[in-house]
């Protein structure tokens, strides 16, 4: 036998695996992960490696082959096991283990990230008022300078605000010695003191909730470890839901991780978190430089932290007990990672949870299809709360057929409907949002007049308009000629479906001349901020209407806004990948989730082309399940995931016809590698962007129902790549049930 050794895991450019021998008193001790000692290089220095595989042959000239001398003493078991789960993740999404061991540890960089100091106010504004008269009394100006200052705003950065006020480090420390302030190195949400919510109490459980709890905590008591799916409606009390299940586990001297995608991690959630488990919670975002995370790990590593909170990354947090991890909206797109490796948190936390004898709480209000259906196979187990805790009553929701409204004349994107209801709420003063749901993706071709859709008659997605007048399937590139006449009502309102929020802002202020309309997109939210400004303008309400894409539908509370319009709702719908409905479905309860979350029942408008479609029909009826049917027959019929797997292979280089021989070649191999014809290959298909900055891209796609199938194969077609001068050159990667098309 033979390990695979990788001597350093905090090097760049090292993506070399080192081949071993193991020696007999080594046999059978060995583990992927585990710290070992070798010899390196030419004068055979003992260094320290990490075993990352086994193989039974020697991969070059056996007499060459160095043997490992020991396990490393003083090894850190925490790093062995994610580099054990580095490997799992290579193995499963492709790539190379340095790309996994990247993905799991952070890596030192040379040189040392600046520290960013804090100064603090801790005392009230009452007391800081008084101190502030007796520095003025004493005359002590610079300390005075500083307490005004932080009178303003209690929590500042230290180097900028020394500067602008000209005062030296000695006066901060004067003032932190006297108790009335503090400098703190760590980050923002380290230590919140001012705004812990004090004495908060934890509610009184609803009868859902303490069921959801119990199961929870006997499980855990009787030392079952599972993966359950807090299925429950905004609203519901997940999130104590949660922390009654992180205390069960910190109270048995276990660590907990709470995944939030981004969007969501808001100081409101984090502050909540605090409140209930104080300092030992700490946040990881993705506003952290590399130096940042690595300080934060090297805490975690140092026991002071026992809850991490933090997006997709922070489920590699350097726990040694982890006995938790909670995945929060696990539905959400964001917790799979675009990069190399293409992991998806929710599949790599149940991993790492296996692993580490920790169990996984997934919840959502809207579960993915295969959260559900892992439910339904009874690999998951299902706890639903289908009662509000905290808000009111649910909104009402109307469906608008923007069809009727094209015949009766009125051909603005915004319905009679909507318009009345907005006129009702302005003159009430209450708030509004307005979702345009659109995302980056190709158009579709839609008939205005009577809804239809023009779709691949092979992968029933629909067509994407490509440049140069094409339409195309985005799975197996199938392709149609435009149309000039709606072939299925003969009208010519058809063409390419467009909207954006600069247009309907401008709609708007047209229609509504008074009232105070922000806009929240992509543009307006570039600047550093720009996306929490725009939120707290509104929260403060000092804006009537807020327009916006997706984003606003996460985050912030907005208790005064009653009315939700949805104005195209088809814009999902129609992406072009297997995921539009679901994704449809999604967007549309959680848009509706916003309104009617204060003391007054809101109301929801959804306009759009399709409202028979049943993905509108059941969002409108708070069906999850009705949807969830509806959608699985879909999947099953066409074999799509959750049923069977797919698997993309995603080609990129800048000569687009050795690019089309090597895509021809990597499929033939694949259909040769499969021989029983266990899976179905899709493809090649130039995607919606076939050409960005001078590389070109092609797409093929593998489907099957096992998993272990096409990780075989992948691996098979990843050493066919490396091995054939023809994919030099290219870039060739893999994504395993990809989240959106390419
Ligand atoms: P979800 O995460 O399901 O949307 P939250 O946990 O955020 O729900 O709860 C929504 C609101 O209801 C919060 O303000 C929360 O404090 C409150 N809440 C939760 N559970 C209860 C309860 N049992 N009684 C009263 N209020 C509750
Ligand atoms: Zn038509
Ligand atoms: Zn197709």
């Amino acid at each position: 036998m033979y390990a695979d050794i990788i001597v350093d895991i905090t090097h760049e450019k090292l993506d070399k695996v080192f081949q071993y021998s193991i020696p007999p008193e080594l046999e059978g001790e060995l583990q992927t992960g585990m710290e070992v000692v070798v010899p390196f290089g030419k004068g055979n220095k003992e260094i320290r490696g990490y075993v990352t595989g086994f193989s039974a042959k020697p991969g070059y000239d056996e007499e060459k082959i160095k043997p490992v001398l020991r396990v490393a003493e003083g090894s850190m078991a925490i790093e062995a096991r994610l580099v054990a789960l580095a490997a799992w993740m290579k193995e499963h999404y492709g790539g190379t283990m340095i790309q996994a061991l990247k993905t799991v540890i952070p890596i030192k960089k040379q040189e040392k990230a600046r520290r960013k100091r804090r100064v603090r106010l801790l005392i009230d504004e009452e007391e800081g008022r008084r101190q502030l008269e007796g520095y003025l009394h004493k005359n002590q100006k610079a300390r005075a300078r500083l307490l005004a200052a932080l009178l303003d705003q209690p929590e500042q950065d230290y180097e900028l605000l020394t500067k602008k006020l000209n005062v030296t480090l000695a006066v901060v420390r004067a003032l932190e010695e006297q108790k009335v302030i503090s400098l703190e190195s760590e980050k923002i949400f380290r230590n919140p003191i001012r705004h812990r919510e004090k004495g908060r109490k934890i509610p009184e459980f609803t009868a859902e909730q303490q069921y959801a709890a119990d199961v929870f905590r006997e499980d855990y008591e009787k030392g079952i470890r599972k993966t359950y799916l807090v299925y429950g409606i905004t609203g519901s009390g997940k999130t104590e839901v949660y922390m009654e299940m992180i205390a069960v586990a910190l109270a048995d001297g276990g660590q907990a991780i709470v995944l939030i995608p981004e969007i969501a991690l808001t100081y409101q959630t984090v502050m909540r978190f605090y409140a209930r488990f104080g300092d030992r919670v700490s946040v990881l975002n993705s506003r952290m430089s590399p130096g940042e995370r690595y300080d934060q790990t090297e805490r975690v590593k140092a026991g002071e932290v026992d809850v991490m909170i933090g997006p997709r990354s922070a489920l590699f947090t350097p726990f040694q007990r982890l006995r938790l991890i909670v995945i929060d909206e696990e539905h959400e797109s964001a917790y799979k990672s675009e990069q190399v490796p293409r992991y998806h948190a929710r599949e790599t936390a149940i991993e790492r949870a296996r692993r580490e004898g920790a169990s996984v709480v997934l919840g959502s209000a809207t579960p993915s299809l295969e959260a559900f259906y892992a439910c339904r196979c009874g690999r998951f187990q299902l706890l639903e709360l289908k009662m509000r805790a905290g808000f009111g009553e649910l909104p009402g929701v109307f469906v608008e057929d923007m069809r009727e409204e094209l015949r009766r004349g009125n051909r603005s994107i915004i319905s009679d409907r909507l318009k009345n209801l907005m006129d009702d709420r302005l003159r009430k003063r209450e708030q509004i949002m307005l979702f345009l749901n659109r995302r980056g993706y190709a158009g579709f071709v839609s008939c205005r007049s009577c809804g239809y859709v023009v779709k691949c008659p092979h992968c029933d997605v629909s067509l994407s308009v490509h440049r140069g007048g094409k339409m195309v399937c985005h799975y197996c590139g199938h392709e149609e000629p435009w149309l000039n006449v709606c072939p299925s009502c003969g009208s010519s309102y058809i063409g390419g479906f467009k909207a954006g929020t600069q247009q309907a802002e401008e709609l708007v202020k047209r229609m509504f001349p008074d009232a105070r309309v922000l806009r929240m997109d992509m543009d307006t939210t570039r600047t550093k901020d720009g996306h929490e400004k725009i939120l707290e303008t509104f929260a403060s309400e000092e804006a009537d209407i807020l327009i916006g894409t997706q984003m606003i539908v996460k985050g912030h509370d907005f208790p005064n806004v009653t009315l939700v319009g949805i104005l195209a709702a088809d814009m999902s719908l129609y992406s072009g990948d297997y995921r539009a409905a679901e994704r449809t479905f999604q967007l549309l309860t959680q848009a509706a989730g916003r309104a009617g979350r204060g003391k007054r029942r809101g109301e929801v408008v959804i306009q759009t082309y399709s409202p028979e479609h049943y993905s509108i029909e059941r969002a409108a009826a708070q069906d999850y399940e009705g949807f969830y049917d509806a959608e699985m027959e879909y999947r099953e019929l066409m074999g799509y995931p959750p049923v069977e797997q797919l698997l993309a292979v995603l080609m990129t280089g800048p000569d687009e016809k050795l690019l089309d021989t090597a895509a021809k070649y990597l499929k033939e191999f694949a259909v040769r590698i499969d021989g029983k014809q266990r899976l179905q290959i899709i493809g090649p298909a130039g995607p919606y962007v076939a050409k960005v900055s001078d590389m070109y891209r092609r797409v093929l796609y593998l489907k099957g129902r096992e998993d272990r199938i096409l990780t075989e194969v992948k691996n098979r077609m990843e050493r066919y790549i490396e091995v054939n001068q023809g994919f030099h050159g290219m870039r060739i990667q893999f994504d395993f049930n990809p989240m959106n098309v390419f």
